[in-house]
């Protein structure tokens, strides 16, 4: 049998990694400012990290989600401090695209209508409920047509607003900083002006946090920085290191009935253990504030060019946009100054380093994109 062969792959095949350092098959060492779609948080194979999935598995690796299981109600505890939510319910599934799917299908049940409002330039899943509020060009889905979705242009409260006037708008889904689209954070005020919309039309406000939050931008959720809640906040990459884990936080006014929602490999006991082993890092090795230092540091030693249109982005989570098309520039980064970076759309470099990444590995890369600029 072979693969499916729908994924564009660089030739380099790692076989080992530490931190922010990513080693080969042939041993040549390279240093990741990818995290793997923003999914290394506490860095590779951090030792605690490590030391806690083996100590589960000698323990009991999984059952089913019949039983009761303490690990789970530990995250929700701590993740409901951590994360400012202490009074909303936590429901665990297995990446950020089901994250979604539950999110869109909650905010249904809660106000018994079908219509979504999504954002232009959205990244939200695959799967056909997620692909559907997805704006994204060459992302696309046959079962588009069986999702009721009204696009908006992020900003645009009036458009937004006009929509909710129709009256069948369960929910409105947005990226507080939106990844795949382009690293494009809302203007001051907009997610604050959804908010008050939401509430005036009885829609749910769903944050997607899959890329944008556990820290990565310099505070524990992307939209804290706009003072504003979600009734669900939407969970994946970040939350247990790339062990496959997602979640949702839900508000305490959505009602919860058995069978309402159901995953056969949410919240198993690995996962949990790789969850609780990421929390305790990043509150130990103070995480979230290293995201805002040395993200702000390293956006600002960007150096300008006229190769350059602009740099944005809130910690760890950096578009470096140009006038030009990008790939040869990664390719360069990766196989002459083996640097593993990510593009967003062609003209955008974007950079999701694992939380750990230090000012002197910032340097290491600004020291290499400029001689690639060169
Ligand atoms: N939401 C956002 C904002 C994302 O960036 C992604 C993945 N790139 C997803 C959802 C989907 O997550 P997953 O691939 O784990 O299904």
């Amino acid at each position: 049998m072979q693969l499916f062969d729908v994924y564009s792959l660089f030739d380099v095949t790692p076989v080992k990694a530490s931190g922010c350092t990513i080693w080969d098959d042939k041993g040549q060492e390279y240093l990741d400012l990818y995290g793997g779609h923003a999914v290394i948080s506490v860095g590779h194979s951090h030792p605690h990290y490590v030391q806690a999935l083996k100590d589960q598995l000698d323990k009991i690796g999984f059952y089913s989600n019949s039983v009761r299981n303490p690990l789970q109600e530990e995250l929700a505890a701590r993740l409901g401090e951590i994360s400012g939510y202490p009074d909303y319910s936590l429901f665990l599934d297995n990446s950020g695209a089901e994250s979604n799917e539950n999110a869109l299908k909650l905010a249904s049940f809660h106000t018994g209508k079908d219509r979504v409002i999504a954002f232009r330039k959205s990244f939200h899943g695959r799967t056909s409920g997620a692909v559907a509020v997805t704006d994204n060009p060459g992302i696309v889905s046959p079962f588009n047509a069986v999702h009721k979705v009204s696009y908006c242009d992020l900003n645009d409260t009036q458009g937004v607003e006009k929509v909710l006037e129709g009256g069948d708008v369960a929910g409105v889904i947005i990226e507080a900083i939106q990844g795949c689209g382009g690293i494009n954070i809302p203007r001051p005020g907009f997610l604050a002006e959804l908010r008050a919309l939401c509430d005036k039309y009885g829609a749910c406000l769903i944050m997607d946090e899959v890329q944008c939050g556990y820290g990565r931008s310099g505070k524990f959720f992307a939209h804290q920085w706009d003072g504003v809640s979600a009734d669900i906040v939407t969970l994946g990459k970040g939350i247990a290191n790339g062990f496959p884990c997602g979640g949702i936080l839900i508000s305490p006014k959505f009602k919860a009935s058995k069978g309402l929602l159901g995953t056969t490999f949410g919240g198993n006991y690995l996962a949990m253990a790789a969850a609780l082993a990421v929390l305790d890092i990043i509150e130990d090795e103070g995480l979230v504030q290293n995201a805002l230092e040395v993200g702000e540091y390293l956006k600002a030693s960007i150096p300008a060019s006229p190769l350059i249109k602009e740099v944005r982005g809130r910690g760890l989570m950096i578009g470096i946009e140009f006038n030009v098309p990008v790939a040869p520039i990664r390719s360069q980064l990766l196989y002459e100054k083996h640097i593993f970076t990510g593009v967003a759309g062609k003209n955008m470099i974007r950079l999701l380093a694992p939380l750990v990444l230090t000012k002197a590995q910032a340097d290491t890369f600004i020291q290499a994109f400029k001689e690639v600029l060169k």
